[in-house]
């Protein structure tokens, strides 16, 4: 049996981020070059990957008369607005500085403190292990307070490095503790990269449960149920899984692998801020568990068609993907595949900052590149052409010809049948194969990330040229040309 890949691109309501019904529920902000993070609940959503702030839409609730008798309505929503700033001192002009902590924020935000308070910054707290003073970088000192109608904590760290965070609107005092409380400076032990206290004893084989605390997972027993999930973090994943410890070390490293393969093939100017979310369950029957939570129950996967088909899926609303590591007998169900598969439909969703207008067939080709790579020996993924997948399309060029409509192609739709992920993926090949290719698919990377539409764009840089003035004559010898390039097997060589 082949699989589907459920890509839920189903976030037009991305604001309103879904509560989920498990302990494990939130995401890491990071920026390495700052050397800064902190960690917020996934009821706030990030507009901008690139940016440094997260929003909370509280909606506010009236009740009108109507013929049927009253009824709720929402009527306005109030944002609540957490804001990440970090600068150097010698950014400021000169006159700012030697000012202190206070004096700075006052003319920054323009508005009088209303309190005078010392941020204390290290603290003793076996649930803030990455405040202790063992842990953090020495020397921090900080301010908190009222100013205006924002609160806000700053501290000075490193050479003369200002961060901190603003808070605005109407948060409560006690989730605004308990988000500042998170607030961290990298820190760099064994010389090696700056990493988040989590990050770091990830790397030295702990785990984390959901009450923070750590646990040697040599040791530990492997939990059972979801909300004993174990957590763990990369330099750009934030992971829950119940498989085992030996698994999720391999699982961290195959991520990083991935995400730095994307890297190549669709740059990212800047870094994003904020850590992937992955969430693996141990078997088939706790990921729909876990997935009725999300989807509600008599979802798509309990669809006895298809359901046993899927092995992950990346959900668009919550920016995060599911998946399982058991193998499942007689399928082609592979845990690594998955995860990288849906891996490269985060990167590409969350890397154009939610741009939907990506066609499908190329998002299909695009997570088809990573899903067939592996770690060598030496723990370094590689790249591996989608043998199988292409043996198949082999099989079915001889026997049928080309299986989709170039025409819905060019309009980014008509992705029906799974063996159209490896055509895709040999469109996307023979494209990449031609004078320019390369060229063309990173300027369509970068009008995404720029929030062109994605169909078009690819339109006017890879097929219109191509199609001529003639384009339903151009259409049907692309087909023939992708056809007889798979033939030829050229389309088995690794995608360069
Ligand atoms: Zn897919």
């Amino acid at each position: 049996m082949f699989y589907f890949c459920a890509l839920l691109l189903f976030s037009l309501r991305l604001c309103y981020a879904v509560e989920i019904e498990h302990p494990l529920n939130e995401r890491v902000f990071v920026n390495h070059e700052t050397g800064t993070s902190f960690r917020f609940p996934y009821d706030y959503s990030m507009p901008d990957q690139y940016g440094q702030t997260i929003v909370k839409q509280q909606i506010q609730w009236k009740t009108e008369q109507t013929k049927n008798g009253p009824v709720k309505r929402p009527y306005a929503a109030a944002n609540i607005e957490i804001e990440h700033f970090s600068y150097k001192r010698s950014e400021l002009p000169i006159e700012q500085h030697t000012a202190t902590l206070k004096e700075l924020l006052a003319q920054q935000l323009q508005a009088e403190p209303l309190n005078d308070k010392e941020y204390v910054f290290y603290r003793e707290d076996p649930l803030l292990p990455h405040r202790a003073e063992e842990w953090a970088p020495a020397g921090i000192c900080g301010w908190e307070g009222q100013i205006g109608d924002r609160y806000v904590y700053i501290v000075e760290h490193g050479a003369q490095q200002l961060s901190g965070l603003i808070f605005r609107g109407d948060i409560a005092e006690e989730e605004r503790r308990s988000i500042s409380d998170t607030f961290e400076i990298l820190a760099k032990p064994d010389k090696q990269l700056p990493s988040t206290w989590r990050c770091y004893k990830s790397r030295r084989k702990y785990v984390y449960n959901e009450a923070g605390a750590l646990e040697f997972a040599v040791r530990a027993k492997r939990p059972k149920v979801w909300k004993n999930a174990w957590q763990v973090e990369t330099a750009h994943f934030h992971i829950s899984a119940l498989c085992s410890p030996k698994q999720l070390k391999k699982y961290c490293i195959h991520l990083e692998g991935v995400y730095a393969g994307l890297q190549q093939y669709l740059p990212t100017e800047r870094p994003m801020h904020f850590k992937f979310e992955i969430h693996m369950t141990q078997t088939f029957k706790q990921f729909l568990a876990l997935s009725d939570t999300i989807l509600g129950p008599n979802n798509y996967l309990h669809n006895k068609n298809t359901g046993g088909a899927y092995g992950g899926y990346f959900n668009g609303q919550q920016l995060a993907t599911y998946t399982f590591t058991e193998k499942i007998k007689n399928t082609r169900l592979e845990p690594y595949l998955q995860l990288a598969h849906e891996v490269a439909h985060q990167y590409t969703f969350i890397g154009s900052n939610y741009n939907f207008s990506m066609p499908g067939w190329l998002n299909e080709a695009i997570a088809v590149i990573f899903e067939s790579g592996r770690l060598n020996k030496k723990d370094i993924f590689v790249l591996k052409p989608p043998s199988s997948r292409l043996r198949i399309l082999k099989r079915y060029y001889k026997e049928h010809g080309f299986i989709g409509n170039i025409q819905d192609y060019a309009q980014g739709t008509g992705l029906s049948n799974v063996h159209q992920y490896a055509e895709s993926y040999a469109m996307l090949h023979q494209l990449l194969s031609e004078k320019e290719g390369q060229k063309s698919l990173l300027e369509f990377w970068q009008g995404l990330m720029a929030g062109q539409n994605g169909t078009k764009l690819f339109y006017s840089l890879f097929l219109k040229e191509r199609f001529g003035e003639q384009v339903e004559d151009g259409m049907k010898a692309w087909q023939k040309d992708i056809v007889s390039y798979v033939l030829k097997g050229r389309a088995d060589s690794i995608l360069k």
